[in-house]
């Protein structure tokens, strides 16, 4: 397995979608590989920290202000036409 195979396969290590010889192979690669090694660790950690944020509500405060920026986005789409000009009437 080369450094681009086991990228291709990781996420479906981590999720558990190999088969046997597959992972095992997998696994070797990680074990004999510097870089992958650093790489995979890399990906565990964003995956942890998406799971973490996941996790947590959104603040209201947060909420509030998305939401009015969509609602000004979406007036200043309908002051326009579709070639992006402003409206004239
Ligand atoms: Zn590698």
């Amino acid at each position: 397995m080369d450094c681009q195979e086991f990228v291709n396969l990781m996420s479906g290590f981590v999720d558990g979608d190999l088969v046997a010889d597959q992972a095992a192979d997998w696994q070797t690669h990680l074990d004999h590989c510097p870089d992958c090694s650093q790489f995979f660790q890399s990906f565990q950690s964003s995956r942890d920290i998406i799971r973490f944020l996941k996790s947590k509500p959104c603040p209201l405060e947060i909420s509030r202000r998305l939401h009015d920026l969509v609602v000004r986005q979406l007036s200043r789409c309908k002051n326009r036409s579709a070639d992006g000009t402003p409206k004239s009437d």
